[in-house]
């Protein structure tokens, strides 16, 4: 029997040939919708399972997390380590972006007019870069409740970090609730493991449906800018990660795949990193050995607030709609784009194309056609495989990295 790694692994090589073979023979048959239809159950069976696991799972983790940071008096070091790594990878993440964009030059010279059909169809979100931020900051404090219910992550991020903070600071005296909280936690990763028995499944219909479903001909038009974006979030998380990984903790990438490899694949399945966060906690901790505390402040902050695929997606985006629309940006315009983009990717959610949604704001600080969406919009379920997969690993590797200094630091002491 192969191992659960391996099955998943499988699962997705599975999804995406008979995807693809669909795609490609399938016509509009009995059997290719009958198909369809069952890996849409069985795909929403598996991002349900994980749904439902999320919010007590964010919630119980961080309060978990802080609480038991502050008991190894490491909490400063941690936050810190953590928001320097966050800042450093997105910033390289999106200079990588904008560097490739100003090699290659994809776009240029392409007619906006073949998309104006989708551009005429296209209402979009309009908000300033302003007007985002007190959204933003609006939504951050909640009522905790009301956050759980609705399934806002970062409502429920901000709440769990006060209300970490609080019971370490009553000590003793709040004792048993905290060891509440770790006894519930306990029980939430028992149950992750039983939603990961059907993790291959689901998989492979996630991945089934969207091979099957992708317009080729659209992305043929776009390939260069698909193949450029592809290409450098794939160097992001191939090269400058690992590398980041190496210098600072001296691990070898290939130990970092083998653990990493569970929720590297769900995400790119889900192309959610909400969706995928109970997975990535169970490999940060299992295979990567990174302490509980750590694993459980790291991972769901980062998950909300680290995407250096999304950011990457959305610097290099921006740059290719000037394309398209005959603007040169000059080095200050893109030195917007860089730190809209920055704020774009901090915004948005851990769900399947957010990233779109945000990607708005960048292009209006620098007063592009915000239409153009539509022309990416297509193309995005693709693009959002790779770069969900990349957000992930950057939350992984910052988890290391962290614990790596933690340690560190413990052994000086
Ligand atoms: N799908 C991405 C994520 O969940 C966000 C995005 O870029 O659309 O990380």
């Amino acid at each position: 029997m192969p191992s659960l790694n391996q099955q998943i692994f499988i699962g997705a090589f599975v999804g995406l040939v008979v995807g693809s073979l669909l795609n490609q023979f399938g016509g509009a048959g009995e059997i290719q919708n009958g198909v369809l239809y069952a890996s849409t159950l069985v795909a929403n069976f598996f991002v349900d399972l994980l749904k439902m696991v999320l919010i007590p799972l964010v919630f119980t983790t961080l309060v978990v997390g802080v609480a038991n940071l502050q008991a190894h008096k490491n909490i400063h070091k941690v936050w810190t380590t953590t928001l320097i790594f966050f800042a450093t990878s997105t910033s390289l993440a999106m200079l990588l972006g904008l560097v490739v964009m100003n090699l290659f030059r994809p776009g240029e010279g392409m007619h906006l007019a073949m998309f104006h059909d989708a551009m005429g169809n296209f209402q979009p979100l309009k908000m300033t870069t302003s007007e985002f931020f007190v959204h933003f900051l609006h939504n951050i404090f909640q009522n905790p409740f009301s956050a759980l219910a609705k399934g806002d992550v970062m409502g429920v991020v901000v709440f769990a970090l006060f209300l970490g903070v609080a019971l370490v600071m009553g000590g003793e005296r709040y004792r048993n609730i905290l060891n509440l909280f770790q006894e519930f936690l306990d029980v939430m990763m028992r149950i992750i493991g039983w939603i990961m028995y059907i993790a291959p499944l689901g998989v492979c219909a996630l991945l089934l449906k969207l091979a099957a479903t992708q317009n080729v001909e659209l992305l043929a038009t776009l390939t260069k800018f698909v193949v450029i974006v592809t290409g450098a979030t794939l160097f992001h998380g191939v090269v400058v990660l690992p590398l980041l990984l190496f210098l600072v903790t001296k691990k070898s990438p290939f130990w970092f795949w083998r653990g990493a490899r569970e929720a590297l694949i769900t995400a790119f399945a889900t192309s959610s990193s909400n969706a995928t966060l109970p997975v990535t906690l169970r490999c940060t901790e299992k295979n990567l050995n990174v302490r509980k505390d750590v694993a459980g402040f790291v991972v769901p902050l980062g998950a909300t607030l680290n995407m250096d695929g999304t950011a990457l997606y959305e610097a290099a985006a921006a740059l290719f709609v000037a394309n398209l629309a005959g603007i040169d940006l000059n080095l200050s315009q893109q030195l917007v784009v860089f730190f809209t983009a920055m704020v774009a990717s901090i915004g948005a959610p851990g769900l399947p194309s957010a990233g779109m949604v945000t990607m708005v704001l960048v292009l209006q600080a620098v007063g592009l056609p915000v239409e153009a969406i539509a022309i990416l919009l297509p193309i995005d379920r693709l693009l959002d495989t790779v770069r969900t997969a990349v957000n992930v690993q950057g939350d992984m590797i910052g988890s290391v990295i962290v614990q790596n200094y933690v340690d560190k630091s413990e052994q000086i002491r």
